[in-house]
C-alpha cells in the first residue's frame, strides 16, 4: 500500500522513521505491551506517543531495524498515511462507562475488523461514542456513530483538522445490523464518488450531502424519506 519500509512515517530528520502498532478501538492486550517495551528496550526507541486515535506511536527507529520490530512485535501494522481506513476509535460504553447507553467499545471493534486497510479516495477515521456526550469524537470522524437510549444515530463528513467540519447525521435509532450496512453504504459510495484525495468534509462540501441523500440515503428502507422526521 506504500512504498518505503513497511507501516513505516519517515520523520522531519528524513533518516528515522515511526510505527504504529495496530490497537484496534485503543485496546492492548498485557501480551502486546510486553513485546512494545521489549521492542522499545532492544532497539533504543527514544520515543512513545499515545495519539489522538487511541494508538501507541514508536518513533525514532532507524530503517534497517523496522523488519525486525515488526516482527517480534507480532503485531499487525496501523495505517498511518495511506489512503484508507486508519483507525476506529472508541469510547467504554456500556462496558464500562456509568453514562454509557450502548456497546460502543464492541461496535467500534466490529467496524474496525469490517473495513480496517479498506481502500479508500483518502485516509478515513471512525468514531464511535457509547452516548450522547460524544467522547468517541464521532462529529468529527469521517464516520461517527452514537449511541443512545433509542439506537445507534450515525454521522457522516465530519473532521478535526486544520479546516474543521462537523459531520451531517445521517440516520438516527438504528439497530445494531443497521449501522453496519449504512456504514458499508457510505464508504461504498464514497469510494466510488469522491475524488483522490478527497477527505468526506471536502466531499460533501462539494457535492452537498442533498445529493448524497437522494443518490443513496433514500434508498435505504430504515431511513426516513422525510428527513424532518424523528
Ligand atoms: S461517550 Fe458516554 S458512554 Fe462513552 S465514555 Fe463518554 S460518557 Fe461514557
Amino acid at each position: 500500500m506504500e512504498d518505503g519500509p513497511r507501516g513505516a512515517i519517515v520523520q522531519r530528520d528524513r533518516t528515522s522513521y515511526a510505527i504504529v502498532p495496530r490497537t484496534p478501538a485503543g485496546i492492548v492486550s498485557p501480551e502486546h505491551l510486553e513485546s512494545i517495551i521489549k521492542v522499545v528496550r532492544r532497539y533504543n526507541i527514544p520515543v512513545i506517543k499515545m495519539t489522538s486515535g487511541q494508538r501507541m506511536v514508536l518513533v525514532g527507529i532507524k530503517e534497517e531495524d523496522i523488519e525486525k520490530i515488526w516482527d517480534e512485535l507480532g503485531m499487525t501494522v496501523g495505517q498511518a498515511t495511506a489512503p484508507c481506513v486508519h483507525y476506529v476509535q472508541a469510547c467504554p460504553g456500556t462496558v464500562t462507562c456509568k453514562y454509557g447507553k450502548q456497546d460502543s467499545l464492541a461496535l467500534g471493534l466490529e467496524i474496525e475488523e469490517l473495513y480496517q486497510d479498506m481502500n479508500l479516495p483518502a485516509k478515513f477515521k471512525m468514531g464511535v461514542s457509547g452516548c450522547p456526550r460524544c467522547c468517541g469524537e464521532s462529529y468529527l470522524r469521517d464516520i461517527g456513530v452514537i449511541g443512545d437510549a433509542k439506537g445507534w444515530n450515525v454521522i457522516f463528513g465530519g473532521n478535526s483538522g486544520g479546516r474543521p467540519r462537523i459531520g451531517d447525521v445521517v440516520a438516527k435509532n438504528l439497530s445494531k445490523e443497521e449501522v453496519l450496512d449504512l456504514t458499508r453504504r457510505l464508504l461504498e459510495y464514497y469510494r466510488k464518488n469522491a475524488r483522490p484525495g478527497e477527505r468526506t468534509a471536502r466531499f460533501v462540501e462539494r457535492v452537498g450531502f442533498e445529493t448524497i441523500r437522494s443518490d443513496l440515503l433514500t434508498l435505504i428502507p430504515y431511513i426516513p424519506l422525510d428527513p424532518t422526521r424523528p
